[in-house]
């Protein structure tokens, strides 16, 4: 059968797709030690599968569902970025655990895995924008904002799992949890169980439409955090009255679908159901038919009836992917143009293939370590997490 799939146009924002450009001033590592293959090698496929056969049970790759096709092909594992973390921690005889995700997702990762194994992001440069926007001594700096105020004791902070190991690490000392975009809700729930006011960091959208779409609180019991303000913006009152007080940040892939997007799909192709990730906007989540995680997605589309038409606000590379995998159903991207993550799709097949050869040579690149101290109060938020009711 034929796929329905149309790509969607370029943007006119330039890709650093290989990773050998640099935007020193956003990512968190922009070079890459070594020679990389050149992306026309033509044995790029055959020297991918040739290292890692020569590794054998040493390695094992795991993929986010961002990431591009010729990296998830090499992909022991696929899944979110929960999921990936936990597979590598029941994984304790592989020496090296090879994360094609990005830079927190890393993190996470070495927090779960025993201390004899050994993270590596192939490329330094896949950084995620939304965690970046959370930066421990701004969040310091409003929590002793809320000291002042006399409010912590009533205060729970929750992390959602795309933040780095410093803030998961800060909420864990607080006596907080960390969420996925699956169980928001629940650790919201738990949270409210322990205090009268959350702290959510660091993306708004998914602290928003967590807590008054599936919890029943109103707009107005949210108050927005920017770091970039003195005081965050929000006077005494404000942040005395509020419930959930949603640190600004947000993710650059779901924030740019529009509620025109949704018009617009929904005039070009009647009765198509709209699905989108909850780290969409409000008033786009708000106008969806479906609204869940990347898992959630996934299995939405698996389940939906042949002929059925869906435009899907999510990461690119999983979309097409979906597409493909199911062409007796019309899957679309719910906007009109790219919407790759840009620092996921840092991991290519070069700086695979350049990570297995160096570990077939004896050297261990790009390993990513979380501090003791860091690791062990992560740990106790990430403990909250899976001790969930
Ligand atoms: S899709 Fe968004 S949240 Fe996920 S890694 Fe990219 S920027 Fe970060």
């Amino acid at each position: 059968m034929t796929s329905t799939w149309t790509e969607p146009s370029n943007t006119a924002t330039a890709l650093l797709l290989l990773g050998r450009g640099s935007d020193p001033a956003s990512e968190r590592g922009v070079d890459c030690p070594g020679d990389l293959p050149a992306p026309s090698d033509p044995d790029l496929v055959a020297r991918a599968t040739a290292a890692k056969a020569a590794l054998g049970d040493r390695v094992f790759v795991l993929g986010h569902h961002y990431q591009r096709d010729e990296v998830i092909q090499f992909a022991d594992v696929t899944g979110d970025s929960f999921k990936l973390a936990q597979q590598a921690a029941a994984r304790p005889d592989a020496e090296f655990i090879v994360f094609c995700g990005v830079h927190f997702m890393a993190e996470s990762a070495d927090i779960l895995t025993g201390k004899d194994q050994q993270v590596i992001l192939p490329d330094l440069a896949a950084g995620c924008s939304m965690a970046d926007m959370a930066v421990l001594g701004q969040v310091e700096a409003a929590w002793e904002r809320f000291e002042d105020l006399g409010i912590t004791g009533e205060i729970v902070p929750v992390t959602y799992m795309n933040s780095s190991a410093d803030i998961k690490g800060f909420v864990g000392r607080n006596k907080g949890v960390v969420c996925t975009s699956s169980n928001a809700q629940r650790a919201l729930t738990w949270s409210f169980e322990q205090g009268s006011k959350v702290f959510f960091l660091p993306d708004q959208h998914l602290g928003r439409n967590t807590a008054v779409l599936e919890m029943g609180f109103d707009l107005d019991d949210c108050v927005l955090y920017d770091p970039h303000k003195p005081g965050g913006g929000l006077t005494d009152d404000q942040l005395r009255n509020a419930r959930m007080i949603l640190w600004r940040g947000h993710c650059s892939v779901h924030g740019r679908f529009t509620l025109d997007s949704v018009r617009e799909v929904r005039e070009r192709v009647p009765g198509v159901n709209v699905l989108v990730h909850p780290e969409c906007r409000h008033e786009v989540v708000r106008a969806a038919d479906q609204v869940g995680s990347t898992e959630y997605i996934i299995k939405a589309l698996d389940a939906a009836p042949a002929g059925s038409a869906w435009a899907v606000g999510t990461e690119l590379n999983l979309v097409r992917r979906l597409a493909l995998a199911h062409p007796d159903k019309q899957i679309m991207f719910l906007d009109r143009t790219v919407c790759y993550c840009s620092t996921m799709n840092r991991i290519d097949l070069p700086h695979l293939v350049w990570a297995l050869e160096e570990l077939v040579a004896g050297r261990v690149p790009n390993v990513i370590t979380v501090d003791e101290d860091t690791a062990a109060n992560a740990r106790v938020a990430l403990d909250q997490m899976l001790a969930l009711p």
